[in-house]
């Protein structure tokens, strides 16, 4: 199954059109200028990051351009399937928008075959002008471990040569990419309020980037391509979903993430007030509903795990994880003296009790001093970084 988005980025933005969850990953309009020449360019405008749980998408099309925005400024022309504008006396530019599509990677079939029957490893530039399809190879970026693991898959299944891209620095390329490019990408959430963060580009740096997958990477980010990666925990994505199945009946991931809504967590989780008899311990400032002991409860409770409801487990296990990275982005942060947290990664999904533990977590230890950001293009700042990595220049928003 495909979960697929068309996400044009665009100034006049929508945000709270009703929209559901996933697709709150708005349109903007792109455009790219032409440098390459794109008979020689054997270069699709398709990148992929494909990861240990999911394979991510980003795919360059032309759909949608039937507006004449900006044809103040630009004349517009129709040239085969893609609008070229040529802007006053400045170089020809494609104009279009940017699509995300995302499959399990268990399901990497069902990948081929979303790519193959909208032959997206055509798209772009090359496209245009009508490249020969059969025969060639085509080079496409790829990043994720999955880059090496299927590259033999994608050349015989599709004729795709993958040009492998770094993880770590598609992370920071995609990040960097959307903190300055895309407006209103970046938010806070806390206490249920969520609100959008005005990124000053000349004081974007240093920031600590950390991306929640099946593990979780903290990179302390300096600059375009100057970072590094300073630590992570393999307790992430990957452990949440993988021990919520083993723990409940659930299959999937949303199926997970819905019963915790109905969870409560002090059901199995060992509070300060259960060993305090109700009481705070307010010497060292901790209230009696602080968690004391992750799933504690269950120690002392003669109960089998039939006896627990797996939304209460779901729920404990989903602040156990969140609050664990956001402790330990905090602490990494204060190690380098970062104010700036952001945090992106498939596991967040806009879900609001995971970004609200993560504030909370990262407000508590910080004392307010530190803060976390969440970006709504959360999944997919490694298929962006390797798409933006590509030779011909980075598509601007118009
Ligand atoms: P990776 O590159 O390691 O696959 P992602 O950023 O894609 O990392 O995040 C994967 C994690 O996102 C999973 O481990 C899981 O916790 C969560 N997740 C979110 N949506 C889904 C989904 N539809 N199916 C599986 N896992 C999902």
């Amino acid at each position: 199954m495909v979960d697929s988005e068309q996400l044009i980025f665009e100034r006049s933005d929508i945000y709270d059109q009703g929209r559901d969850r996933e697709s709150a990953m708005d349109p903007v309009d792109v455009r790219f200028p032409i440098k390459s020449s794109p008979s020689t360019s054997q270069t699709s405008h398709l990148a992929l990051d494909i990861g240990g749980t999911l394979i991510k998408l980003v795919y360059f099309s032309i759909d949608g351009n039937e507006d004449d925005r900006g044809s103040d400024v630009c004349e517009t022309s129709r040239d085969g399937e893609f609008e070229v504008v040529h802007g006053a006396g400045a170089s020809p530019v494609l104009r279009g928008r940017l699509c995300f599509a995302k499959f399990e990677t268990r399901n990497i079939g069902d990948c081929l075959e979303f790519i193959r029957a909208d032959n997206l490893h055509y798209t772009g530039v090359q496209h245009q002008h009508g490249v020969a399809r059969d025969k060639t190879f085509v080079k496409v970026h790829a990043t994720g471990g999955g880059a090496y693991k299927f590259a033999d898959l994608f050349k015989e299944k599709l004729g795709i040569l993958f040009d492998k891209e770094d993880e770590m620095h598609c992370l920071v390329g995609g990040a960097n990419f959307l903190l300055k490019t895309v407006p209103q990408e970046a938010y806070t959430y806390l206490d249920g309020r969520k609100e959008f963060v005005q990124i000053d580009h000349n004081d974007l740096f240093p920031y600590l980037l950390v991306n929640i997958g099946s593990g979780v990477s903290m990179i302390k980010v300096e600059g375009d391509g100057k970072y590094e990666r300073v630590s992570g925990t393999s307790l992430g994505g990957g452990t949440f979903l993988g021990l919520g199945k083993l723990l409940t009946k659930c299959k999937s991931f949303d199926e997970l993430l819905e019963i915790s809504q109905q969870g409560n967590n002090r059901a199995i989780d060992m509070l300060v007030g259960d060993i305090y008899g109700g009481m705070d311990y307010s010497k060292i400032g901790l209230s009696s509903t602080t968690i004391a002991s992750s799933f504690g409860k269950a120690i002392s409770d003669i109960k089998e795990l039939e006896d627990y409801k797996p939304e209460d487990v779901a729920r404990s296990l989903l602040r156990m994880i969140s609050n664990n990275i956001g402790q330990i982005a905090y602490l990494n942060a204060l190690r380098f003296g970062l104010k700036r947290i952001f945090f992106g990664g498939f596991f967040i999904r806009s879900h609001e009790y995971t970004m609200d533990t993560i504030s909370v977590a990262v407000h508590f230890w910080s004392r307010g001093e530190a803060k976390a950001m969440f970006l709504r293009h959360e999944g997919f700042l490694g298929a962006l970084g390797a798409f933006t990595s590509y030779e011909n220049p980075e598509p601007q928003t118009i």
